[in-house]
């Protein structure tokens, strides 16, 4: 049985691996469907600290990955399908059918991308449709494209776009951003981006093939109109990977794994770090402190049961 098995490689997960590690749990680490987490998805990260000239996502996960496997951390690409109390501990089954049981559980699988739930979005999901301006936007260059959505990640992503795309146009559904105050400037500033506030998109609009445009909806005058662009980039928040937890271990109404202040879940043995329990903050810095939080309380649980 292991110690301790923590489920996502984000940087909740990383940081929670340096520290079992490091007090010899060597802890496995199981990497869900996006590993290495939403930081993988970005370009700049230019508020964590200790990188006054800012750090590129991926290489930060990178490193604490690294740094992790230095002190024996092991790390398996897999996804977990289900997670069951069993005596003493734990039961996961991965997709590839094996079963790993352990003592205790860290839970850092993050959130993925929120989609706009409505059925063109669907049909055009990879053919101009995306979540992800790291790993699209090349393909946008010379093109117009449009970013829906009006917090941090929308700013993020419109000023990402510029690199490639001729004209970006942000899409927010209210007359102010949610953003924060640094990147608003950045957008507003920023020649090549425009904004349509107070507009809903109702429809991806397309020939079949690939996008030609949106449908949109004036929330204050109720009027349609159709907006043409190549492609369409949704930034509108993220859901907690949870799905397999249900039943299991306690929720909010969203998803969000509920945690107290010593990252603790209703189960003995289970902790959550990351984004996968954090509705408030949502930051690489807070989700490796959470995963700090969460692997000290493991080691205190694990010798609190006499290990
Ligand atoms: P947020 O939840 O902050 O913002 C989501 C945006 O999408 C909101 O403007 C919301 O509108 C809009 N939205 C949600 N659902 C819909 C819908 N169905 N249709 C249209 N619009 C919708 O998510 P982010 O991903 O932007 O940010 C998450 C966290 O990550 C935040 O804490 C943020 O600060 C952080 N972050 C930090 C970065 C950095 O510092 N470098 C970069 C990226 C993210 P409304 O405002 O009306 O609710």
């Amino acid at each position: 049985m292991e110690n301790v098995i923590i489920l996502g490689t984000g940087i909740a997960g990383c940081t929670a691996a340096i520290y079992t590690a490091r007090a010899n749990l060597s802890p496995l680490l199981i990497s869900g469907p996006e590993d290495g987490g939403q930081l993988t998805l970005t370009t700049d990260v230019e508020n964590f600290p200790g990188f006054p000239e800012g750090v590129q996502g991926p290489a930060l996960v990178e490193m604490c990955k690294k740094q992790a496997e230095k002190f024996g951390a092991r790390f398996k690409v897999d996804i977990a399908n289900s997670f069951r109390k069993i005596t003493g501990g734990f039961e996961l089954e991965l997709i590839s059918g094996e079963k790993i049981q352990a003592k205790t559980a860290i839970i850092s699988t993050g959130a993925s991308a929120r989609w706009l739930g409505i059925p063109s979005e669907e049909k055009y999901k990879g053919r101009g449709v995306t979540t992800c301006a790291v790993c699209d936007g090349a393909l946008f260059k010379g093109k117009e494209v449009v970013v829906i959505g009006g917090g941090d990640s929308a700013m993020e992503e419109a000023t990402f776009l510029t690199k490639f795309a001729s004209k970006v146009t942000i899409i927010h559904r209210k007359d102010t951003f949610r953003a924060s105050k640094i990147m608003q400037e950045k957008v507003l500033h920023n020649p090549t981006i425009s904004v349509m506030w107070d507009s809903e998109v109702v429809e991806i609009l397309g020939d079949g093939k690939r996008v030609t445009g949106v449908k949109l909806h004036h929330v204050k005058t109720s009027k349609i109109m159709e907006f043409k662009t190549d492609g369409v980039f949704l930034a509108i928040g993220h859901v907690p990977n949870t799905s397999i937890f249900k039943g299991v271990v306690d929720m909010n109404e969203q998803g969000y794994l509920k945690t107290d202040r010593f990252m603790k879940t209703n189960i003995p043995g289970v902790f959550a770090a990351g984004d996968v329990q954090d509705i408030r903050y949502r930051q690489a810095i807070t989700a490796a402190g959470t995963g700090c939080q969460a692997a000290m309380e493991v080691e205190k649980y694990l010798a609190e049961q006499g290990e």
